[in-house]
């Protein structure tokens, strides 16, 4: 079986040499680096409002216990159901045991990572219910059977074009690249969906321990329509989700749009706090929150990188990335790509087989620069490098550094070796670039000076 290193090497090997998809990712990405720079001026000081979002993560998550029984408490106070779930098993099995009590059949999501986490799509369908994203882009990625490529943008991957094509293959309707008209094409599909759906999943971006509801943060209404036109509601939501007051918001909404797309606050904001009541006229008749560990709880045990669970999942690391910008979403085989993807990941499915994502980074710091929340992301990955060297050592790496020791402490021999390459550098079967791949395959290996420095400096006298 191909471990997930290897798949991570042959995409990601394919998609750097694809020029047209690097100049697609650089061009939605010029337009969000401007607007993102315009909303960070909106701050009155965004690093202060750093420090200030980082303080306030800082605090729940050191007090984690504290907080999700408020929220928990609360939220229960006003007819929601809380159910625990440790790992992605336990989560799927909550949401068939509610599906299958409340006699669903059809099933609206809209955009929610931890049910990708937790690959609710694929046990749904597996148990016989109809599922249908109702993001724009997770739509997109449902039609084309593929996992989302970014975390906030899910079709960014995608032209136009190729989006027309799919409508008219999957959806049967006249081809159109103008995206007014894709968008029209995706709503009237929608719209009878949500009609029919009998529940509705949804995520959450913060969970407001003080009042007991979830905030939702989206712009295109569709979150809203999973949460209020259904009879039954399931929200997924991580445990880390959770924020003190509901005055957090302030910071943490516009931040996130500002970090996320760079708009000064998303169109629709919304909190949902239980079912309906008596007296309510719209809203479920049933309201559950499944609340997931899914060993975040061994990233809080981490001090050194408790926190990652910081994160808001604004996606700017990703957008920053040189090396996202590269290889793009899919490559990285898991469903948080990039910079907090690598950190999480070994995490979330194993240090043993994941820990090459922390070499997917050139370590330039600029995920960490651009953090709304001061995750030290790139750190992070090198600690991960570190800690993947005490469950496995790396093996095949041991003898090029135990051969580059042994010169480095003998000068005399360093001295020798270096003169010997110089000559047989150009020197076809011998020369550097053979010996050294797989390393010169996609490198430009530097000539080897024609005087050595030791040469330069003994000439000077
Ligand atoms: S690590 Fe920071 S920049 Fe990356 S998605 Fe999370 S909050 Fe955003």
């Amino acid at each position: 079986m191909t471990s997930p290193a290897d798949k991570f090497t042959e995409k990601s090997t394919v998609v750097a040499e694809n020029l047209d998809h690097r100049a697609r990712i650089r061009d939605a990405m010029k337009k969000y680096e401007g607007t993102r720079g315009d909303g960070v001026q909106r701050f009155n000081d965004w690093e202060a409002a750093r420090d200030s979002a980082s303080r306030i993560k800082g605090n729940v998550i050191g007090r984690l216990n504290h907080y999700l029984e408020q929220f928990v408490d609360r939220i229960e106070a006003r007819g929601a159901r809380v159910h625990w779930a440790e790992d992605s098993a336990e989560a799927r099995r909550h949401v068939l045991d509610i599906l299958g009590r409340a006699g669903a059949r059809r099933v609206i999501k809209s955009k929610v990572m931890t049910g990708e986490e937790i690959s609710i799509n694929h046990a749904l369908e597996k148990a016989g219910y109809e599922v249908v994203e109702s993001d724009l882009g997770e739509f997109i990625v449902q039609l084309r059977r593929e996992d989302p490529y970014h975390f906030v943008f899910p079709a960014m991957h995608l032209s136009r074009g190729e989006i027309g094509d799919l409508f008219t293959k999957e959806l049967n309707t006249p081809h159109s690249s103008e995206p007014e008209e894709l968008t029209m094409v995706a709503r009237r599909e929608l719209r009878k969906r949500f009609m029919e759906a009998d529940a509705g999943i949804c995520g959450a971006n913060f969970a407001v321990a003080e009042t007991g509801m979830i905030s939702i943060t989206e712009n295109e209404g569709n979150a809203r329509l999973t949460c209020a036109m259904p009879r039954i509601q399931i929200a997924l939501v991580g445990i880390e989700k959770v924020i003190p007051r509901l005055e957090d918001l302030a910071l943490f909404l516009p931040m996130l749009a500002t970090s996320g797309t760079g708009q000064a606050l998303t169109c629709y904001n919304s909190l949902y706090g239980g079912p309906r009541l008596q007296d309510e006229v719209d809203g479920p008749e049933e309201f559950h929150i499944v609340l997931l560990d899914n060993r975040r709880t061994v990233v809080l045990a981490d001090e050194e990188q408790r926190d990652s669970l910081h994160c808001i999942r604004c996606g700017a690391c990703l957008n920053v990335c040189p090396i996202y910008r590269n290889i793009g979403g899919h490559s990285y085989g898991a469903t948080y790509q990039g910079p907090i993807g690598s950190v999480l990941t070994p995490y979330f499915k194993g240090l043993r087989a994941w820990s090459h994502l922390a070499h997917a980074s050139s370590l330039c710091g600029a995920c960490t620069e651009i953090c709304p929340v001061k995750i030290d992301l790139h750190h992070h990955l090198l600690q991960t490098r570190r800690n993947a060297v005490s469950v496995q050592p790396a093996r095949k790496a041991r003898w090029p550094y135990a051969c580059f020791a042994f010169m480095m402490n003998r000068p005399r021999i360093y001295g020798f070796a270096v003169r010997v390459m110089r000559r047989l550098q150009h020197w076809p079967v011998v020369s550097g670039r053979k010996l050294l791949r797989p390393w010169t395959k996609s490198r430009e290996l530097p000539e080897i000076a024609p005087r050595s420095f030791r040469d330069w400096w003994k000439e000077r006298g």
